[in-house]
């Protein structure tokens, strides 16, 4: 645990291990089954700890084709012909399956991802389970939801590393229960939650091939994007990869939802109550370490204000605990990968190099492992590449402005559009300003909120398509 300056320290208080079997090799699960891939292995490490965990089948194109037949299979001859009522049944078994071993997922999802467990347990899994409970209740119940009531067939979908299990929810939840079969890929770094899931899938007896499975990087996404017996492509990730995705579809009957990045405001107006904004400062960034597409990672602060904003931010962000992702103290994890880890280091230089004034939190990395302090830049202007671009880690840049006009505007200047958030005590200015904000979700006075019963997604460079609620329907119907 490192060090920190606060009235008094914190013993360590680490979530054991033992809980978990991971096991020193994975094949895919394809078919009801595990079987070895034909391609090449890599590894997944422990990002707080560059630890090996284990090695991964990478799918190859064989591999791919072989899951993808599996899904074709299990929906032509069960998984559509079945009554919602009957799909219903294995939504609400994988739900409560989820719920009981909860804290197996959360553990592993925290060792292979490096997310405090305290988020892990707290967070992502109890809405994984809540996400099938609720398609779940919608399987039987698609006529009322007003998008059709025939599924598309077989759903290949793509996952990125900073929630693993959540968005594999968000993806395999909606379409199962509207009767469409998966091929999921989970991200390089992150596959063994999904790997868990699919032994869950077993213990519930899901029918074969309903759910496959399929570990690989980047060839094994092209590869399922391009295969030409899948009617349906989701994919969550960054913008290039979304863009790449749209061009190889293109020109085919293929449907596709693509949630990508973000960069979103979080403005908070003179009259909001202020610690509780810098809760949701602290929250809108550094949850997650900043790996979240829908991150508050502008920050507008109303001129007045600022001074008074920026003195208690800093005063909190200095009681921050990083360290040990299994703490359940942790407040701050390990960023997921070296790669990710040298993009912030990158562009917090090019913050610097630009003229913003950068300021730390007072921690100490630990030695080993992947590591960034929460960060925040103040005189940073909209030109500014950490103004525009998605960092993806626990950096905030620090804006100021004078009207809600020139908060809209601000705000509004981004090529992406997926989220942001209010901070004022009138609730006339919160509907106001949410209608003249380009976001998907516009939170007000929280951030950060997920619940399965509310659409997610974004404008303009953030993708088309929504995930969640009934609208999430639309995107597995026809
Ligand atoms: P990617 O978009 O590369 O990864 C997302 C998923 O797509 C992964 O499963 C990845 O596999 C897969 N993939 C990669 N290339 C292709 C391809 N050509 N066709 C199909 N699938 C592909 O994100 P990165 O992990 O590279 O992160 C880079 C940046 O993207 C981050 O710094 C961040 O700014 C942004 N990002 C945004 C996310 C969001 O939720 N909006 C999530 C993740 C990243 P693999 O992991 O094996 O390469």
């Amino acid at each position: 645990m490192a060090k920190r300056t606060t009235t008094f320290e914190y013993a360590p208080a680490p979530e054991s291990r033992a809980i978990v079997d991971i096991k020193p090799s994975y094949g895919l699960f394809v078919n009801g089954e595990f079987v070895d891939g034909h391609g090449k292995a890599f590894k997944t490490v422990n990002p707080a700890t560059e630890e090996v965990l284990a090695e991964i089948a990478e799918a190859d194109d064989h591999d791919v084709d072989l899951a993808v037949k599996a899904a074709r299979r299990a929906y032509d001859r069960v998984w559509s012909k079945m009554p919602g009522s009957e799909r219903a049944k294995y939504l609400y078994r994988i739900a409560r399956i989820i719920a009981e071993r909860s804290r197996e997922l959360a553990v592993l999802e925290s060792i292979d991802n490096g997310k405090p467990i305290k988020e892990s347990r707290d967070v992502d899994v109890p809405i994984v389970s809540a996400h099938f409970f609720y398609y779940a209740g919608w399987a039987d119940k698609l006529k009322y939801a007003g998008y059709g009531e025939q599924p598309l067939g077989v759903a290949a979908q793509i996952i990125p590393w900073n929630f693993p299990l959540l968005m594999l929810a968000w993806k395999i939840a909606p379409a199962l229960a509207c009767g469409n079969t998966v091929v999921l890929k989970p991200a390089e770094t992150t596959p063994l939650t999904a790997l868990l899931f699919a032994e869950i899938c077993q213990q519930a007896d899901l029918p074969p091939g309903v759910v496959n499975i399929v570990t690989g990087a980047g060839g094994t996404g092209q590869a399922m994007v391009a295969h030409p017996d899948v009617d349906k492509v989701a994919f969550t990730g960054s913008t290039d990869v979304g863009k790449a995705i749209a061009r190889t579809i293109a020109g085919t009957d293929k449907r596709v939802t693509l949630e990508l990045g973000g960069k979103a405001a979080n403005i908070v107006f003179d009259d909001a109550p202020i610690d509780q904004a810098v809760e949701g400062i602290v929250n809108g960034i550094f949850f997650n370490q900043g790996h979240v597409c829908c991150a508050g990672s502008r920050l507008l602060v109303q001129e007045s204000v600022a001074e008074d904003v920026l003195h208690r931010l800093k005063r909190r962000m200095a009681t921050l605990r990083l360290g040990d992702p299994l703490d359940k103290n942790t407040d701050v994890g390990a960023i997921n990968s070296a790669e990710q880890l040298a993009r912030i280091r990158e562009l917090s230089a090019v913050g610097e190099a630009e003229g913003a004034e950068r300021w730390s939190a007072p921690c100490e990395l630990p030695s080993h492992g992947y590591w960034f302090a929460p960060t925040i830049f103040t005189d940073v202007t909209q030109a500014h590449r950490i103004a525009r671009e998605e960092v993806f880690g626990p950096v905030l840049s620090v804006l100021t402005f004078r009207t809600p006009a020139e908060a809209v505007a601000k705000a509004n200047n981004t090529p992406y559009g997926l989220s942001a958030g209010i901070w004022t005590d009138k609730g006339s200015r919160i509907l106001k300003m949410a209608n003249q904000l380009r976001a998907g979700v516009v939170w007000a006075n929280t951030f950060n909120k997920f619940d399965p019963a509310s659409p997610f997604g974004g404008y303009k460079e953030s993708g088309y398509g929504r995930e969640g609620g009934r609208h999430g329907l639309e995107a597995y119907l026809r």
